[in-house]
C-alpha cells in the first residue's frame, strides 16, 4: 500500500464538504496533529471553518473499529473476506446478480468508490450500486444531463466573486458551505455593488449576507424561476444570439411558462408580489450571474424540474460558462463529485459514461475487459432498501455510512436490515445504528490514514493523503473491495499495488475512444506513476491527454483557451448529440394554500383544521458545527458547544397557537415514526413549517432520528427523496422532570424517556427527561455518575422541586448532576468545565449552584467555537455599547476572527440587539437563538 505515515506537514483535503478546502496536517510529538487551512489550496486560500480547524480534535481511536468481526466476535482478515466473498459468490450463483447490493457514501475516496463499481458493475454484473450522495445532489445530475447532456458542473468558485448578481436557491452557504460563504462575502464587502439574493424558506444565517431575502413556500421554485424566464422574455432580456446558436426548445418553455405572470407566481410561492418583481428586475439587470443551489432544491419530488427551472434562464439569457456566469450546483459531501465522475451511482456508468448508451457500455465492457458488464441501471438508494425489504436484495455491503440515520423513513431500512440474510458494513466506527445490523463488520481506514483523491463542487480534483499509521487492523476501503473481488474470481482486474495504479487506470478510461466526445476526460493525468501521483497538485477537469511527439501532454480540454480557464459552455458546445443544449418546459402550477400556511406542492394539501390540529411542514437540514451522523464532529467538545443537543425551530406564531415555550421539549410525529426534541421558538422559521436537523443518532439521542418520520416519496427523474416537505404534527412533550448532568465517563443512558448526549472536554454533557415523577433523583446520581452515595454531595428543594448532586473521586468532579421538575436553568457550559481541575471541599457549594459567581456571569450558547465566546458575553458587549459591529465584537472578544463560521451569527446579533436575545436563554445551551 502506499500510505506513508510522516512527521512533516502533509498537504491533504478537508473530509468534510463539497468545497474541498486544502489542509496542511502536522503531526505534533505529543501523538496530535495540527491542522492550518492550506494557503496555496485554490479553494479556500488558507481558510476553514470550524469543522474543518477542529479535525485534530476528532482523530482518536476511542470511538475506532480496529478488528474484523463476526456478528460482533473478532475474527482475522482472511476469514472475514472470505466470508464475504462466499456469500456474495452464491447469492449470485443462486438468485442472480441483482440478489446483491453495495450501497457506498460521498465520504469515500474516488479510487475506493472506482473498485467498488468496477466490481459491481463490470464483474458481478449487476448496477446495484448506489450512494449516500442520491441523498445529496441527484437531482443536479439529472438537470444537468437533460440540459447539456452530460453531468457538468460549467462554472467555478472565482465565479461567485465575480459576479454582480449571486442567487442562493436553498443554500445556508454559511452554515453548510462555510468557506465558499466566507469568499462571497469579502468579495461583496470589497464591492457592495454587487448583489446578493437569498431563497429559502427559513431566514437562515446566509441571510446576513442577502440584499434580499425570499421565504419561499416549500417547493416553490420551480414556479419563481418558471416565472423569470418568461419576465426575461417579456422584458427582452433573452440572448437570442446563445439561444439560436447553441440550444433548442426555448419556445416550448416559454409556452408552458406563459401563464406565470407575477400574480400567479405569487399564490405558487407564498411570496410578497413585490420581492418578486425586485428579484426578476434584479435578474434581468445584471450582467454576471450566477445561481448556486444545493439541498434546498435537490432534496424535493420536484428536485429536478427545480434544477432545470435554475438553468432554463442561464441558458436563455446565455449567461453561462463565462467569468461570473452560471447555474452552479454546491455538492454536501466531500467526494460526491469523484462517486458521479467513476459512475458510482445505480443509474450511471464510469466516467461519466450512460449505462443506457450500447456504443458507451461497449467502451466500458472492452476497457475492463468485463464481458458481464451490467446492461441496464440499477436500484437506486430507496428502491435498492426496498428491495432489501421485500427479500429481493439478499446480501447488501454498506461502506461508510449510515442510513439507518440518514435514510428517508429510517426505521424501515433498519427493519429491512434486521431480516436481511446477509449485510456487510465496512466503516470506522465501532457504534453506529446500522453497524448493529452488520453480520460481518470491517475496519476501515478513517481520514488522515488513507490515500487517494477526491473531486469538490468545482471539478477540482484534490490529492487526500496519510499522515497517521493505520491503526489495529484497519484497512483502506479500496483495498477490502479489491481483496474480495479477487476471492471472487476477479482477481487480475483488481490486482493494484496501490491506489495510484487505480488512479491511472480511472483517468485512462475517462480518455479512452473519447476526444472531447465526453466532458470528463482527465486522460492527461495517466502514467503519473506512484511519485506524479504523490506529488499531484489540486487539478480541474477536463485534463485531457494531447498527443505531441514524443509521447502526450496534459492540457486543458481543447475546446478551452486558456489554460486557466476550464469553464463549460461558454461556447455551446454541449454533450447531447447534435451539441445543443436543451430547455426543459416546466410542468403546471399548484398553489399554496390561500392562508400562507407553508406546504409541500408535491405531497398531500393540508386544509386549516389539519394545520390548527398541530399539522406542520417538516423541513430537515444541517447545523454549523456538525457533520451527517456525528461520528467525527461529534468526538470534539468544541463543536458539540455549539448546538448540544437535537432541536426543532418553530415560528412564534405556531409557538403560540400550539401553546408551546422556547426550551419545551415536543414531539414531531409522522405515520413513520416519533421524535423527541428541544424546541427552539424563532421568527427565522417560516410560519407553517418546522425545522430539525438531521444529525442526531440513536447513540446520542433517545429519540432524535429525524428522519425516520420523513416520507420516502422520490423525485421521479432522478430517485432523490424529498427531506424537505413532510406533513407532521408537533405537541408538548410532557415531562415530569428535566435534568442535566457533567460527567467524566460515558454515563449510562437505558432507561431515560429522553436523554441527549454530547461530548464535553473532559467528559459528557447530558440533558434528560422522564414522563413520570423522579422518586428517587439520589439513586438516578449514583447510577448516571458511577459514584456511591457516600461520595455525592447533596442538595434539595422540595418546594421548588429541584434536586442536585456533585460526586467526586478525590477532589476531582466525577459527575454534576441538576433534577428539577421545569428546564433546568443552570450554565452548561460553566459545568462542564468543572470536569477539569481540583474541588477541594470549601469550595464545593458552588457546583451545586450550576453557575459561577458574581465575577464570572454565564457566557450562555456558544456562537464561537473557536474561542468558546458565547452569546451573552456577545450581547453583553453590544448592550454596552463596547462593541457595535462584528469586526468590533472581534476585537473585544476574538469572536469570529479565527475561522470566521459564526460572523454571520454575530452580525444576526449585532442587528438584533441584546435584549430580545438574552431573556431566551432560560436554559443556556440548548436555546441557541441566532439560526
Ligand atoms: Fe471543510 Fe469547512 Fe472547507 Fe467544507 S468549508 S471543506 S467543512 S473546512
Amino acid at each position: 500500500m502506499d500510505a506513508a505515515p510522516t512527521r512533516k506537514s502533509v498537504r491533504t483535503t478537508c473530509a468534510y464538504c463539497g468545497v474541498g478546502c486544502g489542509i496542511l496536517a502536522t503531526p505534533r510529538g505529543d501523538g496530535g496533529v495540527a491542522i492550518a487551512g492550506d494557503p496555496e489550496h485554490p479553494a479556500n486560500f488558507g481558510r476553514l471553518c470550524s469543522k474543518g480547524s477542529a479535525l485534530g480534535e476528532t482523530l482518536g481511536l476511542e470511538s475506532r473499529l480496529l478488528h474484523p468481526l463476526h456478528h460482533g466476535v473478532r475474527t482475522d482478515w482472511d476469514t472475514a473476506l472470505d466470508l464475504v466473498a462466499d456469500r456474495f459468490s452464491r447469492t449470485i450463483a443462486e438468485h442472480g446478480p441483482d440478489s446483491v447490493a453495495f450501497y457506498v457514501s460521498g465520504q469515500i475516496l474516488t479510487e475506493d468508490y472506482y473498485v467498488a463499481n468496477k466490481l459491481m458493475k463490470g464483474f458481478v454484473g449487476s448496477a446495484n450500486i448506489d450512494t449516500n450522495s442520491r441523498l445529496c445532489m441527484a437531482s443536479s445530475v439529472a438537470g444537468h444531463r437533460r440540459a447539456f447532456g452530460s453531468d457538468t458542473v460549467p462554472g467555478t468558485y472565482e465565479d461567485l466573486e465575480l459576479a454582480d448578481l449571486v442567487v442562493l436557491v436553498g443554500s445556508n452557504l454559511a452554515w453548510c458551505h462555510p468557506v465558499i460563504h466566507q469568499r462571497l462575502a469579502a468579495a461583496k464587502a470589497a464591492r457592495p455593488a454587487m448583489k446578493v439574493v437569498l431563497i429559502d424558506p427559513r431566514r437562515t444565517a446566509t441571510a446576513e449576507i442577502a440584499d434580499l431575502h425570499l421565504p419561499i413556500a416549500s417547493d416553490g421554485d420551480t414556479s419563481l424561476f418558471a416565472g423569470l424566464l418568461h419576465h426575461l422574455a417579456d422584458v427582452g432580456a433573452i440572448d437570442r444570439a446563445y439561444v439560436a446558436a447553441h440550444t433548442s426548445g426555448l419556445d416550448a418553455a416559454l409556452d408552458t411558462a406563459a401563464q406565470l405572470d407575477i400574480p400567479t407566481v405569487a399564490a405558487a410561492t407564498g411570496l410578497a408580489p413585490a420581492d418578486i418583481r425586485r428579484f426578476y428586475e434584479l435578474f434581468a439587470a445584471a450582467g454576471k450571474t450566477v445561481t448556486v443551489y444545493s439541498q434546498g432544491v435537490n432534496q424535493s419530488v420536484s428536485g429536478t424540474d427545480k434544477v432545470n427551472a435554475i438553468i432554463n434562464v442561464h441558458l436563455a439569457t446565455g449567461r453561462i460558462g463565462r467569468p461570473g456566469m452560471g447555474p452552479f450546483s454546491i455538492t454536501g459531501q466531500p467526494n460526491a463529485m469523484g462517486g458521479r465522475e467513476v459512475g458510482g451511482m445505480a443509474n450511471m456508468l464510469a466516467a461519466h459514461m450512460a449505462i443506457e448508451n450500447e456504443t458507451e457500455r461497449d467502451i466500458v465492457r472492452r476497457f475492463w475487459n468485463a464481458p458481464k458488464l451490467a446492461e441496464k441501471p440499477g436500484l437506486k438508494a430507496v428502491e435498492m432498501f426496498d428491495a432489501v425489504a421485500s427479500g429481493t436484495i439478499k446480501a447488501i455491503w454498506i461502506i461508510g455510512t449510515n442510513p439507518v440515520v440518514s435514510m428517508p423513513d429510517a426505521d424501515r431500512v433498519a427493519r429491512a436490515l434486521a431480516a436481511c440474510p446477509f449485510v456487510v458494513v465496512s466503516d470506522v466506527v465501532a457504534r453506529t445504528d446500522t453497524m448493529k445490523y452488520a453480520q460481518v463488520a470491517l475496519p476501515a481506514a478513517a481520514w488522515g490514514e488513507k490515500d487517494g483523491t477526491v473531486t469538490n463542487s468545482e471539478r477540482r480534483i484534490s490529492r487526500q493523503r496519510a499522515f497517521l499509521p493505520l491503526p489495529g487492523e484497519a484497512r483502506p476501503d479500496w483495498w477490502m473491495i479489491c481483496e474480495v473481488a479477487r476471492r471472487m474470481g476477479a482477481g487480475s482486474a483488481f490486482d493494484y499495488p496501490g491506489p495510484a495504479a487505480i488512479f491511472d487506470e480511472h483517468a485512462r478510461l475517462s480518455g479512452f475512444e473519447n476526444d472531447g466526445r465526453r466532458d470528463f476526460d482527465i486522460g492527461g493525468l495517466a502514467g503519473l506513476g506512484a511519485a506524479g501521483y504523490d506529488a499531484l497538485g489540486p487539478v480541474q477537469w477536463p485534463r485531457p491527454a494531447v498527443k505531441v511527439e514524443g509521447g502526450t501532454v496534459s492540457v486543458p480540454h481543447p475546446a478551452f483557451p486558456s489554460a486557466d480557464d476550464t469553464r463549460f459552455f461558454a461556447d455551446g458546445g454541449f454533450f447531447h448529440a447534435d451539441g445543443r443544449a436543451r430547455f426543459v418546459p416546466m410542468p403546471a402550477v399548484r398553489r399554496v394554500p390561500e392562508d400562507d400556511a407553508a406546504e409541500s406542492l408535491t405531497t398531500t394539501p393540508l386544509d386549516a383544521a389539519a394545520r390548527s390540529a398541530g399539522h406542520l411542514t417538516l423541513n430537515t437540514g444541517r447545523g454549523r458545527d456538525h457533520w451527517h451522523t456525528m461520528t467525527r464532529t461529534g468526538l470534539s467538545a468544541r463543536l458539540s458547544a455549539h448546538i448540544a443537543e437535537p432541536y426543532a425551530e418553530l415560528h412564534p406564531a405556531d409557538a403560540a397557537r400550539l401553546g408551546l415555550g422556547d426550551a419545551d421539549l415536543v414531539r414531531i410525529v409522522s405515520p413513520r415514526g416519533a421524535v423527541v426534541v428541544r424546541l427552539l421558538v424563532s421568527d427565522r422559521q417560516r410560519l407553517g413549517s418546522v425545522f430539525v436537523p438531521m444529525h442526531w443518532t440513536g447513540d446520542t439521542s433517545s429519540d432524535g432520528r429525524i428522519d425516520a418520520l420523513v416520507s420516502s416519496a422520490v423525485d421521479p427523474v432522478s430517485g432523490q427523496p424529498g427531506l424537505k416537505a413532510t406533513p407532521v404534527t408537533v405537541s408538548r412533550f410532557e415531562a415530569a422532570w428535566y435534568g442535566f448532568a457533567v460527567t467524566a465517563e460515558r454515563p449510562p443512558t437505558a432507561g431515560l424517556d429522553y436523554f441527549a448526549l454530547a461530548r464535553a472536554e473532559r467528559g459528557w454533557r447530558l440533558e434528560m427527561a422522564g414522563l413520570v415523577t423522579l422518586d428517587d433523583p439520589a439513586r438516578l446520581a449514583e447510577r448516571l455518575s458511577g459514584v456511591s452515595a457516600g461520595a455525592i454531595l447533596a442538595y434539595r428543594d422540595d418546594a421548588g422541586g429541584a434536586h442536585r448532586f456533585a460526586a467526586f473521586a478525590g477532589e476531582r468532579l466525577v459527575a454534576a448532576l441538576y433534577f428539577s421538575r421545569s428546564p433546568v436553568a443552570v450554565s452548561r457550559g460553566w459545568a462542564a468545565a468543572q470536569l477539569a481541575g481540583a474541588h477541594p471541599s470549601p469550595a464545593r457549594t458552588r457546583l451545586l449552584a450550576g453557575r459561577g459567581g458574581a465575577d464570572r456571569p454565564d457566557p450562555g450558547a456558544i456562537v464561537c467555537s473557536c474561542f468558546s465566546v458565547g452569546i451573552n458575553e456577545i450581547a453583553g458587549a453590544i448592550a454596552s455599547g463596547r462593541a457595535i459591529s462584528v469586526e468590533a465584537v472581534g476585537e473585544l472578544l476574538k469572536a469570529g476572527t479565527n475561522c470566521g463560521s459564526c460572523r454571520s451569527e454575530i452580525a444576526g446579533i449585532v442587528a438584533g440587539v441584546a435584549p430580545e436575545v438574552v431573556p431566551n436563554i432560560v436554559t443556556g445551551d440548548a436555546s441557541q437563538r441566532t439560526a
